[in-house]
């Protein structure tokens, strides 16, 4: 049997009436909020850049989770799916990020509810305040957002009562280089971003070639695990490890980790550097990438010089080959009119900031929180999800889900409700880390 939710307009007397919630990122948190604001009767589109929900996990699709699906749905998700005789998935193991998918994300988006509401295809490139930048303030939080939307090779826009965006940071990965900026000599077509599938749709990328992986996150251990299962059945494949620091603790000391799929990952690697399978630079800051041999890079696949400095002496690596795994920012760039109050390090919302250091904060030990401390200048307007951290590597799904069900409240005028949080997280020792670009997001 289906439920379908039939949404009463709302009237305040505000400019903003009859308009929907506008929704940035159809991910794991986008729909969760758009799930929650259903319940609550706020009228909601969903916004997403690629052509399904969750678009961005389905590019990580072959890695498994760290963390077992208990932590995986979100509570308004799975009551709309229940209604449709979905079985919750269930089990100790992690699923991958095919598994969320299919068993998970794909059924949600499929709901009638979020189906219709879905625009898919749809990038939203600029958010404002109709005929109001950012300077103006005299009816401000009256006026309805702006949004600006790339579909189909053409623009469109669309007007908002509120914005919650959640568009994640997997498009914006991390510059290579120390100084956080994009390698200036060229040969970037050498770096691949984010967690390549190296035994899968990109293996030709990789056997039998020499590889350096950058970072020191668990996005680069699946990686150095994937390589080293790749160089064992093709030759020449030969695996190197740049790391910032002297040693990638965070993921190799992972006895007190509350997810134990995780703890593994850093413990194999632990063993294959051991063993000589896998090179490890400590200490190595890139500096800027260089064709090694200009007549091979021709094509554009010969090898490529990494220059940098490695114990504050010039050092070069060269490659065929570079996996980019240092971590993700957000893309402030849509949101140039919006007042943001941001934290100026690590770019998440002021409040939220100090909760979710990563210098103090592991993913489990991260205060739970909601709509005061995602709270910008700009009123009813709000980052969530992997995004609201900023460059800190420490989010987990279950604080994104909690987040949104606290904002929904908010602009449902249940404003006591928003206030009380509540979650219980695994409690994990991996995450811990410096802010610095070579450690890639503890979740990925
Ligand atoms: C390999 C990996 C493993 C992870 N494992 C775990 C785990 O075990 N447990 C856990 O809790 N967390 C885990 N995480 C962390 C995190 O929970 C996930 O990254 C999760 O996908 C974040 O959800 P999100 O909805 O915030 O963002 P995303 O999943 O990134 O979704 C954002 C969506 O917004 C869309 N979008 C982007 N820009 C725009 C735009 N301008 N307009 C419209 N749409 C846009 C994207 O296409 C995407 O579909 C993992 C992350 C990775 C990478």
């Amino acid at each position: 049997m289906t439920m379908t939710l039939t949404v009463p307009p709302r009237t305040t007397g505000s400019r903003r009436d009859g308009l929907p919630v506008a929704v940035i990122g159809a991910g794991p948190v986008g729909l969760a909020a758009a799930a929650h604001l259903l319940e609550r009767g706020l009228e909601v589109t969903v916004f997403e850049a690629g052509d399904r929900a969750g678009s961005a996990v389905a590019e990580w699709a072959h890695t498994r989770l760290f963390s077992p699906w208990t932590y995986l749905i979100d509570p308004a998700g799975r009551r709309l799916l229940e209604a449709t005789g979905w079985t919750a998935p269930h089990g100790d193991r992690s699923p991958t990020g095919a598994e969320l998918l299919e068993r998970y994300l794909t059924p949600l988006a499929r709901t009638p509810e979020l189906e219709s509401r879905l625009r898919l295809n749809s990038r939203v490139v600029a958010v404002s305040r109709q005929g109001m930048d950012r300077t103006r303030s005299t009816g401000r939080a009256d006026t309805p957002f702006l949004l600006r939307i790339e579909h189909e090779g053409a623009v469109t826009e669309m007007l908002a009562r509120a914005v919650v965006d959640t568009s994640g940071t997997w498009r914006s990965p991390n510059p290579l280089t120390a100084a956080g900026l994009d390698p200036a000599t060229g040969a970037s077509d050498r770096v691949v971003t984010g967690l390549p599938d190296v035994l899968g749709r990109d293996r030709g990328r990789f056997a039998g070639k020499r590889v350096l992986v950058v970072g020191a996150g668990h996005s680069a251990a699946n990686t150095l695990l994937a390589l080293d299962q790749l160089a064992r059945t093709a030759p020449g494949t030969s695996i190197s490890w740049a790391i910032r620091n002297r040693s990638a603790e965070r993921i190799f000391t992972a006895d007190d980790d509350g997810l134990p799929d995780r703890a593994s990952i850093g413990q194999r690697v632990d063993a294959l550097v051991r063993d000589g399978r896998i090179a490890l630079v400590d200490r190595f800051e890139i500096d800027d990438l260089e064709p090694a041999d200009d007549s091979a890079n021709e094509g554009g696949d010969g090898p490529v010089r990494v220059r940098g400095r490695r114990a504050g002496r010039s050092a070069v690596v060269e490659a065929d080959v570079i996996v980019n795994a240092t971590g993700f920012r957000p893309d402030l760039e849509p949101l140039r009119e919006i007042r943001l109050g941001l934290d100026e390090i690590v770019e998440a919302p002021r409040m939220l900031a100090p909760l979710i250091d990563p210098n103090l904060h592991s993913c489990g030990s991260v205060p739970p929180h909601g709509v005061t401390e995602l709270t910008h200048p700009e009123a009813d307007f709000f980052i969530a999800g992997m995004k609201s951290y900023g460059r800190a590597p420490t989010f987990l799904l279950a604080t994104g889900y909690e987040q949104v069900r606290s904002i929904a409240d908010e602009l449902a005028g249940n404003r006591d409700a928003a206030r009380v949080v509540n979650l219980v997280l695994p409690e994990t020792g991996v995450c811990s880390t410096s802010t610095s670009s070579d450690d890639s997001a503890c979740c990925g």
